[in-house]
């Protein structure tokens, strides 16, 4: 047997690995338009580099995989002399084109929906299983913020968005950077708003996941998938964005 098939061996038996510890993130990285890329146990693998039976080479040098061995890729990008600023908006950017595993309701109901729960998920890259029904809580945002707590995440504040009002803090999302780029977001229910109670009077909310540019990135409602607009974007502006909770990642 010679080493190449060895490794072929080797590779094959990680891809088949249902236990890797990578995040089997897929994008583009090795200079195709297309996710040419894959995480396996950390390390990115160029999927165009394979034999005839699909199983992937072993590369000659190491690439360390942004999302889940993050350290070692950002070291490598500053040994590099790299940007480490467009590093990161490149991270973020692929984050949210490529990797985000996006995790949707099964419920939807105006006072047991399980956006919330979704859109947290799908920030996180978790399952579904993995993260609580906040709503069941007897105060669903501080359980949200004590499972943020856990995760490593730091609660900041929250940002209001009350249109022309002084106290509308909204605008300060240009100094955070969240998390990959994203954030945790509110806005009207589009199933349950009511034109009569106004912006101001009581409304049901959705959870969403939006990022820097107040861009709606995530609904977790399949149901919402092509809305143009969310209720009340008009008087609100930031595409309907009623509130922002920050969280950033806890420093040890
Ligand atoms: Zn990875």
């Amino acid at each position: 047997m010679t080493s190449e098939n060895t490794s072929d061996n080797t590779q094959e038996q990680a891809l088949n690995k249902t236990d890797v510890s990578g995040c089997t993130a897929e994008f583009p990285f090795f200079g195709a338009k297309y996710p040419d890329a894959r995480c396996i146990d950390g390390y990115l693998h160029d999927m165009d580099k394979c034999d005839e039976n699909g199983n992937l080479y072993l590369m000659d040098e190491s690439y360390p995989c942004p999302f889940c061995n993050r350290e070692e890729f950002i070291q490598q990008q500053k040994d590099n002399e790299e940007d480490l600023e467009k590093v990161s908006e490149w991270i973020n950017y692929i984050n949210s084109k490529y990797n985000l595993q996006k995790v949707y309701q099964r419920l939807v109901d105006a006072g047991n929906g399980d956006c919330m729960k979704c859109a947290i998920a799908t920030l996180l890259n978790l399952k579904y299983e993995e993260v609580p029904h906040f709503l069941e809580f007897e105060n669903p945002n501080s359980g949200m913020i004590n499972f943020m707590l856990d995760k490593g995440f730091d609660f900041e504040c929250c940002l209001y968005n009350y249109p022309n009002s002084e106290y509308s803090t909204i605008e300060k999302l240009k100094d955070f950077k969240g998390i990959n780029g994203l954030f945790y977001a509110s806005v009207f229910s589009p199933k349950y708003y009511k034109e009569e109670n106004g912006i101001e009077g009581h409304q049901v909310t959705h959870a969403v996941v939006i990022n820097k540019n107040f861009e709606i990135v995530f609904d977790p409602n399949r149901e919402y998938k092509n809305i143009k607009e969310y209720p009340a974007s008009d008087k609100l502006g930031y595409n309907g964005i009623k509130n922002i909770y920050l969280f950033t990642p806890k420093v040890v």
